[in-house]
């Protein structure tokens, strides 16, 4: 079968009453930065069950970033910001992922068996695609192109695990990059002046444009300045926790936005 209606697609794995593939939170929004959150959900589609895993993997990282669509909500509210965040598990089809590549539709996470995502035939990885990846993207660059005479500073919202392997990360924050490194740098000028926190630069994950999709593809593709920002998992995870980190990061991007502007 090759699927080529996409409403048909999406009746073949979302039920009617289930949510779409993303949401547009703030699309008008009048300030410079445009905020998308790939890994927002970890919500799978009922047909899916639970991909074999229990409520307590999915609600972990393996599942999507804990955390981070609360601050980028949050953000967008501070920066009047248009917010686009994926409705789905990174789980089912990861936003942040290039497509055919093994963690795409990872057969395991973290060393944490996927057994949902195993042995599946071609129509239905196409199936995710069509359904969940193309839309979340296509929201984006269809917003990015309704702002084309604008400027526009792309902001990618994560969060990552304060343990990994057994090793405890000590950043609060990290500020990464791909090829252009401008709106980074400012970001980083401005933070590491915070005696309260410690700031990761390209920690703990650098932009790879083979393995990373959503800045390379929107944002370097367009020659917006761009960065990724992740949050640690312990700081944002009340909403207390993630009111002040969403407050941090606006105060950073108000004092660097012209310069980014203008560069
Ligand atoms: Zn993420």
């Amino acid at each position: 079968m090759t699927i080529t209606d996409n409403t048909e697609a999406v009746m073949l794995l979302l039920e009617p009453e289930e949510p779409p593939a993303f949401e547009i939170v703030n699309a008008r929004g009048g300030g410079s930065a445009v905020l998308v959150c790939d890994h927002a959900s970890n919500r799978v589609p009922r047909q899916l069950g639970s991909l074999g895993l229990n409520p307590a993997q999915l609600a972990e990282h393996i599942g999507w970033d804990p955390g981070a669509a609360d601050v980028a909500r949050r953000l967008a509210v501070h920066l009047d910001a248009p917010l686009v965040l994926s409705g789905y598990s990174r789980l089912i089809i990861d936003c942040n992922r290039q497509l055919g590549r093994a963690d795409s539709i990872p057969q395991q996470s973290a060393g944490v068996p996927v057994p949902g995502n195993c042995g599946l035939a071609s129509k239905e990885k196409e199936l995710r695609r069509k359904v969940l990846f193309e839309p979340y993207h296509r929201a984006i660059g269809n917003l990015l192109a309704s702002r084309a005479n604008r400027p526009t500073l792309l902001l990618s919202i994560h969060s990552f695990t304060p343990v990994l392997a057994g090793i405890a990360r000590p950043w609060h924050l990290g500020i990464s990059n791909g090829r252009d490194r401008r709106l980074a740098a400012l970001l980083l000028s401005v933070l590491v002046h915070d005696v309260e926190i410690v700031v990761g630069d390209n920690q703990p994950y650098p932009i790879d444009a083979s393995v990373d999709y959503t800045l390379p593809v929107h944002a370097e593709a367009r020659g917006l300045l761009n960065v990724m920002i992740e949050l640690r998992q312990d700081g944002i995870a009340t909403t207390a926790g993630a009111a002040v980190w969403a407050e941090r990061l606006a105060r950073a991007y108000r004092r660097i936005e012209t310069e980014a502007l203008n560069g």
